[in-house]
């Protein structure tokens, strides 16, 4: 198609970031409705995008980073720090770390309370999680597979994290395994 010939849109999305991306995704499901996505990087097919912790090269990088900095702050001694933000098709989930992690159920019971809504309870989140899941390990009453372009937490995760923990630092992998383990919901690295 002529990029400066425009057709008619049921939806013009602004940025293909992760919730833009998710959102196309979803609405152009119904093949009788016509999507327009708009993005202001490039593709995401650049070889780190997709190899974990091959954020270390995409961020701070103009092919795949907005490179903004944060102003000089008095907190950080009149320093201005590089702030991330992905530009790229995929946006910040490109170059992100790619970890997976749920609050804990409190946390959304407490938003339920907070807000009136019962939609934020986790007994009414859970099954949104399942829904967005292919869980490496299968489904269970936490975790859902089968979903179209879910995460899925892979065993080369939690090898990556054993492996990068031990043996020097077996008291932080310890005490990380306990947070985790207060959070109500398994993910990716809790086991
Ligand atoms: C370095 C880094 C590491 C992170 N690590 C993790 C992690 O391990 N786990 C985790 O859960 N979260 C992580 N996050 C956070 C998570 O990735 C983001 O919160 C999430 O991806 C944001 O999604 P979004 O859709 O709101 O925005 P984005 O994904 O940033 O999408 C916005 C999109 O809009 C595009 N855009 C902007 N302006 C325009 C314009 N004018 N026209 C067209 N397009 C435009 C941008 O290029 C971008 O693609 C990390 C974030 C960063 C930056």
């Amino acid at each position: 198609m002529n990029p400066l010939q425009f057709e008619t849109y049921d939806y013009v999305i602004a940025g293909g970031g992760t919730a833009g991306c998710v959102l196309a995704n979803r609405l152009s499901a119904d093949p009788s409705v016509k999507v327009l996505l708009l993005e202001a990087g490039g593709a995401d097919d650049w070889f780190w995008i997709h190899v974990p912790v091959g954020y270390l090269r995409c961020i701070g990088n103009a092919r795949t980073d907005w490179c903004y900095r944060i102003e000089p702050e008095a907190g950080l001694n009149g320093r201005s720090i590089g702030y991330a933000r992905g530009k790229v098709l995929g946006g910040c989930s490109s170059i992100n770390g790619m970890l997976c992690l749920r609050g804990q159920s409190n946390d959304y019971d407490e938003w339920a309370r907070l807000t009136g809504d019962p939609r934020w309870s986790w007994k009414n989140v859970l099954p949104v999680f399942r829904r967005s899941e292919d869980h490496w390990r299968g489904a269970d009453d936490l975790h859902g597979t089968g979903a179209n372009g879910g995460w899925s937490a892979s065993a080369c995760v939690g090898m990556f994290w054993s492996a990068s923990w031990r043996p020097h630092n077996r008291l932080a992998y310890r005490d990380a395994r306990i947070s985790i383990a207060a959070t109500t919901s398994a993910s990716a690295i809790s086991r």
